[in-house]
């Protein structure tokens, strides 16, 4: 299990524990096993959490139920605590960085976020990263920097996601309740049995701390990541991780890697619009890895760009095929549609390419075609 970059998320839980202000309790041990890693070469890129909990006590509230604007308040003046407190136990420097899933979803400001990152890891700055929540307009949720880290963990190209709370793992039964409740090691493929063990579901109304953390597992290893849920507060397990033995749960990354680029088109960018193709289509997609070119399409919906994300849907059975990047624009597909390539200069008065999606510009989601493929079979 050795590792080249990784990527720590550290929970709030770990930050400030007793919620009133952040503390070196459980940063002190996280701290020295960066640094330990970077004396042996690695790198280190930390996301952490704890700016809410840390400004707790510093912002008047009266109810225990905090609203969202109390909540940004307290994240942006306990950021500064949070900051000084990691400070404290590096000699090296540590540098800020403030992202929200939307700057993440943007594929220039991905690359300046890469780039940052890659600079400051040259130079033996530790960054370190956390949502960006006073802009943000989302609920603040709490857990989102489980999704986050495996973001952070992709755009930084990392091997490894250790995310660190105060659980051990994920148990073949709720350790709280059952006894005979044991550590799961190695977990090789996120299936929805997994999630019931974690006492969660994928169900998007599902809430839980063991929830995001497999949604980051599934993310991170879907890219090649290999991710760890480890108990941060037992400072024996970062011996251990020194010595490359696993102290608590493995998400074994995918074999087959996906690109930086294909990942951030599945689980990143939000599609702007549908193209729905024809079997023809779908058949040369899945099973010649082509590019979608304007004969092949039916029909686009909603108002897209060139160089937005798309759906591409099924005619017939309206499955969700792929998403990629489309060369044209909704409008100018509705002139092109069911047309040759070679008709695309005349149709639009010039020509940006002969094919509508690319191929390296597209993923295909193997999981619904395999749904397709089955109705199919049984028809
Ligand atoms: N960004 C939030 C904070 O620093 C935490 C979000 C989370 O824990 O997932 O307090």
């Amino acid at each position: 299990m050795n590792f080249n970059r990784a990527v720590i998320k550290v929970g709030s839980a770990l930050v400030a524990p007793s919620k009133t202000g952040c503390s070196g309790q459980y940063t002190l041990a996280i701290a020295q096993f960066i640094t330990k890693c970077q004396q042996q070469g690695k790198e280190v890129i930390l996301v952490s959490s704890g700016g809410v909990a840390a400004g707790r006590t510093l912002i008047q509230h009266g109810s225990p139920t905090l609203s969202v604007s109390v909540k940004k308040a307290m994240a942006s003046v306990g950021q500064m605590q949070m900051m000084a407190n990691w400070q404290r136990f590096f000699d090296n420097p540590c540098s800020q960085i403030l992202v929200t899933q939307e700057d993440l979803s943007d594929r220039k400001r991905f690359i300046s976020i890469k780039d940052t990152i890659q600079i400051q890891l040259e130079n033996g700055i530790i960054p370190i990263v956390n949502e960006n929540d006073t802009v943000v307009t989302d609920d603040l949720t709490v857990g989102d920097n489980d999704n986050l880290a495996a973001l952070v963990a992709q755009v930084c190209e990392a091997d490894s996601l250790f995310i660190l709370s105060d659980i051990d793992g994920v148990f073949t039964k709720d350790p709280k309740i059952h006894n005979d409740a044991t550590l799961i090691p190695e977990i090789t493929k996120i299936t929805d049995e997994i999630y019931a063990m974690a006492g969660t579901s994928r169900n998007h109304l599902a809430t839980g701390g063991m929830k995001t953390k497999i949604e980051a597992a599934e993310k991170a290893t879907e890219h090649g990541i290999n991710t760890y849920i480890i108990n941060g507060t037992k400072s024996e397990v970062f011996a251990a991780l020194l010595a490359q033995i696993n102290p608590g749960t493995r998400f074994t990354a995918d074999k087959d890697i996906i690109t930086a680029k294909k990942h951030w088109l599945k689980h990143t960018i939000k599609s702007q619009g549908k193209i729905t193709i024809d079997r023809g289509a779908v058949n040369a997609l899945v099973t010649q890895g082509a590019s979608l070119l304007p004969i092949g399409i039916k029909s686009v919906s909603d108002k897209f760009n060139a160089g937005d994300s798309v759906d591409l849907i099924d005619q017939d059975s309206k499955v969700l095929i792929a998403k990629g990047i489309t060369q044209y624009s909704h409008s100018e597909l509705k002139h092109i549609k069911g047309k040759h390539s070679n008709d695309i200069a005349m149709a639009l008065g010039h020509k940006e390419g002969a094919v509508v999606v690319h191929r390296d510009d597209m993923v295909l989601l193997e999981n619904n075609i395999a749904t397709l493929s089955k109705a199919q079979t049984n028809q």
